[in-house]
């Protein structure tokens, strides 16, 4: 067997190479937007906000290398999900989360969209979402999901009984399944390089190795110098807490993944899957997993979910109790694979806002922007972020008015902080206790309700 490659930013780095870097601020400049972060979030925008205004001044600020966040370590799950769409209803009515959602389902292809026009080759592949259920708990969880989406505008998504579900693929024990085909699997590294490359090419200037230590209206602060402009947008997701004033505002949640070996033809005649869905379950600590290109199994799940002080990770680097709890549930899932390399281990940071509902906001008196608080749903709620920055910024300067992105309900919402420390970290690890706690109970117990346990800590953390 041979050992795991720990960290290393992620596999999808050691697959295709980490980018030769580019400078850093070279002194004190001005833009006309300055975007503080270099992952999705701010490339998307730096690249709809130049396409729709090409004489914008727009320059990019890094703390280390564009994609060294959570865009560069992700399932590569391209796909419709969207944090706090049912709060969202709750808070605007039903009609505006339909109209949420459908401009999600949209995102998934205006990314395919967009790949493809700038000659992105992400390994993108349109086989879906494919979430399964493992016992009655799970079931009826998954039910009810599969009938919120329908109610939610979904009206192509499928419910699949444990025959149909191993057509698609043999999961061990899977009793049922929901497909969707808004999602598709993608390789996150290559789609974050060829959008950096298109944005230069554009004609945006990214400055790498410069982090931002604090974001004032019309300042983005670097220890090699001050951006000034009058829009200053904040896209750091996991690692905001890192900014001046920012320590309490999103939780810097962990997620790790693994990555099997290529895994040859006759395994994979075992475990079908060619429709390379992207695959997940139902599991209150749930995992999500992809077929790669080069026919790995690359799947995440929660190891440590939070480090105390909201600290970040060393470059990808995750605890070896996580790499064996995931390869538990790889082969709890596929129990041929039992032997088999688990070439590569990382992990990263996720922003959970207090409420888990994803925002983007532009503060008009200020200038001030962000987008995020994406929980784990960012691969394509980052573009639909995007636009939406580029819609509230050109309505700001006047060169448009409201646009049907600028209506929807998760625009400018407004939530309150993290509890200071210790109550932060005892509260998220005894979120995630409860939850292992909940699923070890609707293993073995053989119930159809969601165990109780999950739903007082959903309750009280302010997920649901
Ligand atoms: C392991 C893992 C798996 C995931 N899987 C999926 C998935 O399959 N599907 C899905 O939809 N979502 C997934 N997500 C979530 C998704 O990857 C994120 O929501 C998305 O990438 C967020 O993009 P972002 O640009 O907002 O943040 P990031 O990609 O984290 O980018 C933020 C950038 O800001 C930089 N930065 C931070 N602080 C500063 C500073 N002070 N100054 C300058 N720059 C700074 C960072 O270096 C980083 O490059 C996953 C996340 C993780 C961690």
């Amino acid at each position: 067997m041979t050992s795991t490659i720990n960290g290393g930013i992620s596999f999808w780095y050691a697959d295709d190479g980490i980018p030769a870097p580019r400078e850093p601020l070279p002194g004190d400049a001005t833009a006309d937007v300055c975007i503080v972060g270099g992952g999705y979030t701010g490339l998307w925008t730096a690249y709809y906000l130049k396409k729709a205004v090409p004489f914008l001044n727009i320059t990019v600020l890094e703390a280390k290398f564009c994609g060294y966040g959570a865009s560069g370590r992700n399932g590569g799950w391209l796909y419709n999900g969207i944090a706090g769409r049912d709060r969202y209803a709750r808070l605007h009515g039903h009609d505006a989360a339909v109209r949420l959602q459908q401009a999600m389902n949209d995102t998934v292809a205006e990314v395919v969209r967009i790949a493809a026009e700038e000659n992105i080759d992400a390994d993108i592949h349109q086989g879906g979402v494919l979430e399964v259920a493992h016992n009655p708990a799970q079931l009826t969880r998954l039910k009810n999901f599969h009938a919120a989406e329908i109610a939610f505008g979904e009206k192509d998504r499928e419910l699949y009984g444990a025959r149909e579900t191993a057509d698609r693929v043999r999961v061990a024990g899977a009793v049922g399944s929901t497909w969707t085909p808004h999602g598709a699997r993608l390789h996150p590294v290559k789609l974050l390089k060829g959008l950096a490359t298109a944005v230069e090419a554009l004609g945006v200037t990214i400055h790498e190795s410069t982090p931002v230590t604090e974001i004032k209206p019309k300042h983005a602060i670097t220890p090699y110098g001050t951006v000034r402009a009058p829009y200053v947008l904040r896209c750091t997701e996991g690692f905001t807490a890192s900014l001046a004033h920012q320590r309490r505002t999103w939780l810097p949640m962990n997620s790790s993944m693994i990555a099997t070996a290529p895994l040859p033809d006759d395994v994979w005649s075992q475990i079908g899957w060619s429709g390379r869905e992207t695959l997940g379950d139902m599991a209150h600590a749930y995992m999500y997993a992809q077929r790669t290109a080069d026919n790995r199994i690359a799947l995440g799940g929660r190891g440590i979910p939070y480090r105390y002080g909201s600290r970040t990770d060393n470059d990808g680097t995750t605890q070896a109790a996580t790499v064996d709890a995931l390869r538990t549930v790889l082969t709890r899932l596929f129990p041929q694979l039992a032997g088999t390399d688990i070439t590569h281990a990382w992990s990263g940071v996720l922003g959970v806002p207090r409420d888990w509902c994803a925002t983007v906001t532009l503060d008009r008196s200020t200038g001030l922007g962000w987008a995020g608080g994406y929980v784990g749903s960012g691969v394509a709620t980052t573009n639909l972020a995007a636009r939406t920055l580029r819609d509230l910024i050109q309505q700001d300067s006047g060169q448009s008015g409201p646009t049907d992105l600028t209506a929807l309900p998760w625009v400018n919402h407004k939530v309150r902080k993290w509890e200071p420390e210790p109550f932060r970290w005892l509260g998220v690890h005894t979120l995630y206790a409860a939850y292992r706690t909940a699923d070890r109970h609707e293993l073995t117990a053989h119930t159809t309700r969601t165990s109780r346990i999950a739903t007082l800590a959903d309750r009280i953390s302010g997920r649901h």
